[in-house]
């Protein structure tokens, strides 16, 4: 937890424990949850915890640049955290979305065909490994 916490300092976020929770579960969830899978997971060990609790604080993560929200053509907010820069990959058969690691250089690009850039987004779709290996075994 001591990383995370130094992480939520540098951001300027206090680090309370609710809060660790959800950026610990956003570290090691691999499918960039919804506000809704957040608070399903999350209210298991603390029931009290309410969803606007969780909104509330994923507003906050996003003001300071901790979580991006996703766009996914869904319609529902995917958070993705910020740890370091990263493209995705989502799976076209089980909606999965993965981080994958691309050339780091990509996202330091501040000017294409004198274009000023803003934001990078990378994103990849396919077919994922599990599914991959889905078909595989029924073969
Ligand atoms: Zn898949
Ligand atoms: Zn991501």
């Amino acid at each position: 937890m001591d990383k995370l916490c130094e992480f939520l300092r540098e951001k300027g976020v206090s680090p309370s424990i609710q809060r660790l929770k959800i950026l610990r579960y956003l570290k090691d969830s691999e499918n960039h949850p919804t506000a809704l899978m957040i608070h399903h997971e999350i209210s298991r060990d603390i029931p009290t915890l309410s969803k606007t609790t969780i909104y509330n604080t994923m507003n906050l993560f996003s003001e300071k640049g901790i979580v991006s929200e996703l766009c996914v053509g869904e319609g529902e907010v995917r958070y993705d955290l910020n740890l370091y820069p990263h493209a995705h990959f989502r799976c076209a058969e089980c909606g999965k979305i993965y981080d994958v690691k691309i050339d780091p250089e990509l996202f330091k690009i501040k000017k294409i065909n004198g274009n000023q850039v803003v934001h990078t987004a990378v994103y990849f779709t396919g077919k994922c490994r599990e599914c991959f290996g889905k078909d595989k075994e029924n073969l």
